[in-house]
């Protein structure tokens, strides 16, 4: 059966790592190849934007960006040099252009577009030079979104199976992450870091065995080694667990990635170009039946909104009315916790903060606290066992926790913290967890 790859920014920044990505999908016998933009890009494109927006000069960003792309298109590319050379002089006059005339978030969108496509059009340009059979996909004509950005699935497959059925089986498909058409018709994108997500949808769309991650870390850690050493990377783990991880910072798969993958029964493999013989994570229905704990993983910038109401005392409907001013402010909630009186809730986008308390203000006391992160515990941390909440919470005993939450998923265990106390959160469950297998 059929293997989706894709590859992030690093794995493609530059002509010595698409060299490598060549060789990889080759081995691997890809199907579909789903690329990101060179390393940098999408940063660059959003300061290009944020420039345009401001009717500011947008000609050093770009330059930058435009000998990035020069200078692999001559390293990489012999044959087919020119062509791509010229391909890349009308992206870049094409950017000018749409920046000169910025017309709000659709010229925004195309413009956050280009890295995608350029960096696709040189790939296939080089998988050519090599005299592979190499077709490029404009997805932007198989993936569409409604007016909530929700993709349309069932379109996807009816659209991108007759594209690959009507090529030689040993036909590599070289297409772009990220991008996407709107409602409007116009060019959008699944937001940032949306590439992974791209390839899952895609692997589910052709029924494909196996959709992998390249990256450039070996896999999903245990733990975060910006702060924490000995991390190793986890062999294996299920959807489930990927899932709370992915959400809770570790930022190596996005979350979106995880849904049409276990949906479709379809393998996530996480690995690095840089290092291809690590074995990276295998993420499965099943996961690991041996291991207790998996990983951890933390959460910063976190608000904490506390609603304490006497009029909530035996009373139904006040969640109701709780979530819904939430849901009016399209903020989604991530942690809760109750007491007979009071509710207390985390949300990591508090751009609305100020509309979400005036609104909550009928419902009772209203406290907002920021620069707080959540912890959380992934494994096997089922009910029926006495002592794994315990342990854990013995393992931090000297923090100060402002919230627990456990008991929602078999799965998981998480605790918010103040920002401070991070480093010394994920050292002491590190100590503490991963020798109890
Ligand atoms: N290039 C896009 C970004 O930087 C998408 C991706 O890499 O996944 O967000
Ligand atoms: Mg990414």
């Amino acid at each position: 059966m059929s293997k989706v790859l894709k590859f992030g920014g690093t794995s493609v920044g530059s002509a010595a790592n698409m060299r490598m990505v060549a060789e990889i999908i080759k081995a691997e016998n890809a199907k579909v190849t789903v690329l990101s933009a060179m390393s940098g890009t999408t940063d660059s494109l959003v300061k290009i934007s944020a420039l345009a927006k401001n009717k500011e000069n947008v000609d050093s960003v770009l330059s930058f960006l435009s000998d990035k792309y020069t200078t692999c298109i001559k390293d990489l590319l012999n044959t087919y040099q020119s062509e791509a050379l010229k391909k890349c002089e009308q992206v870049f006059s094409g950017i000018k252009d749409a920046a000169s005339t910025y017309n709000g978030l659709t010229t925004e969108k195309q413009i956050l577009a280009q890295g995608e496509l350029l960096t696709s059009a040189i790939f296939t340009f080089y998988l050519k030079e090599l005299g592979y059979k190499a077709q490029l996909i404009n997805i932007p004509d198989f993936m569409f979104i409604d007016e909530n950005g929700k993709v349309d699935t069932n379109k996807l497959r009816e659209k991108i199976n007759p594209e690959i059925a009507g090529s030689d089986a040993d036909t590599f498909f070289i297409t772009q992450g990220f991008i996407c058409t709107n409602a409007e018709g116009k060019l959008d994108n699944l937001g940032r870091g949306g590439s992974d997500y791209s390839a899952a949808l895609i692997g589910a769309a052709i029924d494909s065995s196996e959709v992998q991650i390249w990256t450039d870390i070996d896999g999903m850690h245990n733990n975060d080694p910006r702060y924490v050493e000995n991390t190793y990377p986890i062999r294996k783990m299920s959807f489930d667990e990927a899932a709370e991880l992915a959400y809770f910072g570790a930022k190596i798969l996005h979350p979106a990635t995880i849904q049409p993958c276990k949906e479709h029964g379809i393998a996530v493999r996480l690995k690095n170009t840089m290092n291809r013989e690590a074995e990276g994570t295998l993420i499965t229905n099943d996961g690991d039946s041996q291991k207790r704990f998996h990983a951890v993983a933390a959460k910063d910038n976190i608000t904490v909104v506390r609603i304490c109401s006497a009029r909530m005392l035996m009373a139904y409907g006040f969640l109701r009315q709780v979530f819904e001013v939430f849901e009016n402010h399209k903020t989604p909630i991530d942690m809760i916790t109750t007491s007979e009186v009071a509710v207390s809730l985390t949300i990591d986008n508090d751009k609305n903060i100020e509309s979400i308390v005036e609104d909550l203000k009928p419902l009772g006391k209203i406290e907002v606290e920021r620069n707080s992160t959540i912890i959380c515990v992934v494994g096997k941390i089922g009910y029926s066992q006495a002592g794994l909440a315990a342990h854990i919470l013995e393992s931090i005993k000297s923090i100060p926790v402002k919230m627990i939450s456990y008991g929602a998923s078999a799965r998981s265990m998480a605790f918010l913290v103040d920002s401070e106390y991070k480093k010394e959160v994920l050292r002491l469950l590190n100590n503490n967890l991963f020798n109890l297998c």
